[in-house]
């Protein structure tokens, strides 16, 4: 037996989702196919910005109260930044945070897609991909055909390292679920630097749990596990009976698609598009999966090549993890570190102001740090008046 489909897209997580639903919608004929079968697990902070909810509220066609009350797990505006262990400041943000669990979350996306007709392939641990004549066997011998190739199997992408694509992953996340209860916890988001070397950890509320972690750029002779434990123990949780789950994440390591088949494309954390500071992937995930299928569309409609259209359209998310990479190199530098504890203690205002600007709506382009500066002096003094 064998189909045919214009747009094939590897990998069921936030990106390969988003550029099958947006295909989907715009009638062009897809298939999905995951290694995994869904509701699957995923280990995430699940920290859900503003701006990567207006995307998903688009994408699905799904109100932001519904997305809140039946899909995320936790939202909150209080935030804490600690250095170490000396809390520096504590902000109310005018856009709350969202938080989602990647079971439900990522499962919200299958299920959008399957109630349309969508097909997804899951649990496809052994099928093969010819990229050459455009062709994959499916592990019960079936044999689906492409015109393209979405590549969307996250931070490891072993389909890109077929096509002997090089990758760097940058950095390493560990994080525990902590139920509520167990530790003095008044709510809140927080955020510990100088815990972790090029990184930090934090303290997300997700439902009944907390989730603890912590990341940042990878060093194999970091004790990440063991850093988790002294952070637990601080919070008052008992690591004995604790589950660590780590992973690596492309933090601000754009891959070099230049060497891609004129067909195939990669996107979210296959394509190394992590933010460099924050580590916060969803949003980059899902918006070069909307990218990756409107390439698709164009490729489809007209004589452009797919990967032309989806470099110009995702030209941003590159400039930007570049721009990123070059201020975290100034940010987590000793002297820099330093002056930030002594400057943003007592600074509420500014981490209220960074976060709705910066964090929650990517208001400000990386080079523009000095500018979001100087704006946020004006509305002080304004404030002041
Ligand atoms: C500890 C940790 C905490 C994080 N916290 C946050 C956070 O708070 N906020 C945030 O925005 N980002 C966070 N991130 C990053 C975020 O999880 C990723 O950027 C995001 O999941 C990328 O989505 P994706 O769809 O590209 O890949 P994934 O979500 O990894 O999805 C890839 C999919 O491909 C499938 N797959 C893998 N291999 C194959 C294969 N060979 N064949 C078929 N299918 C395959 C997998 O089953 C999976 O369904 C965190 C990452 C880690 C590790």
């Amino acid at each position: 037996m064998s189909s045919h489909y214009d747009t094939i897209i590897i990998g069921a997580g936030p990106a390969g989702m988003a550029a099958a639903i947006t295909l989907q919608k715009n009638g062009i004929s897809n298939a999905v196919i995951d290694k995994s079968f869904f509701p699957r697990n995923k280990v995430c902070g699940g920290l859900v910005t503003c701006k990567t909810l207006e995307t998903v509220i688009e994408l699905t066609d799904t109100g932001a109260t519904d997305l809140i009350s039946d899909v995320f797990c936790d939202t909150d505006r209080i935030i804490e930044l600690y250095f170490k262990n000396e809390r520096l400041t504590c902000s109310e943000v005018d856009i709350p945070l969202y938080f989602v669990r990647r079971e439900k979350f990522d499962f919200f996306l299958v299920k959008k897609y399957k109630e349309n007709g969508g097909i997804l392939f899951e649990g496809e641990k052994n099928y093969t991909v010819d990229f050459e004549n455009k062709t994959i066997t499916l592990g019960n011998g079936e044999i689906i055909t492409f015109n393209y190739l979405l590549i969307a199997d996250g931070a490891l992408s072993p389909n890109a390292k077929k096509l002997g694509i090089k990758r760097k992953n940058t950095g390493f996340c560990i994080e525990a679920h902590i139920p509520k209860g167990d530790v003095s916890y008044p709510g809140g988001v927080k955020i510990f630097f100088g815990i972790v070397k090029k990184g930090y950890a934090w303290c997300f509320p997700s439902g009944n749990d907390i989730c603890v972690g912590l990341g940042g750029v990878y060093k194999k002779s970091t004790d990440y596990k063991n850093i988790l434990d002294g952070l637990l123990k601080q919070l008052g949780a008992d690591t004995e009976n604790t589950k660590y789950k780590g992973a690596f994440v492309p933090y601000g390591s754009s891959v070099d698609q230049s060497h891609c088949p004129d067909n195939v494309i990669l996107l979210g954390d296959a394509a190394g598009f992590v933010d460099p500071i924050y580590g916060e992937g969803l949003y980059f995930a899902i918006t070069s999966g909307i990218e990756a299928a409107g390439a698709c569309i164009t490729a489809v409609r007209s004589s452009y090549s797919i990967n032309a259209v989806y470099y110009k359209k995702t030209e941003f998310i590159v400039k930007t993890i570049k721009k990123g990479n070059r201020l975290k190199k100034i940010f987590f530098s000793h002297p820099v570190g330093f002056l930030f504890k002594r400057r943003i203690k007592n600074k509420d205002f500014f981490v209220r102001f960074y976060c709705d600007r910066q964090i929650s709506k990517y208001g400000y382009d990386y080079s523009r740090m000095i500018k979001l500066y100087s704006d946020y002096r004006k509305e002080k003094r304004l404030l002041k008046q």
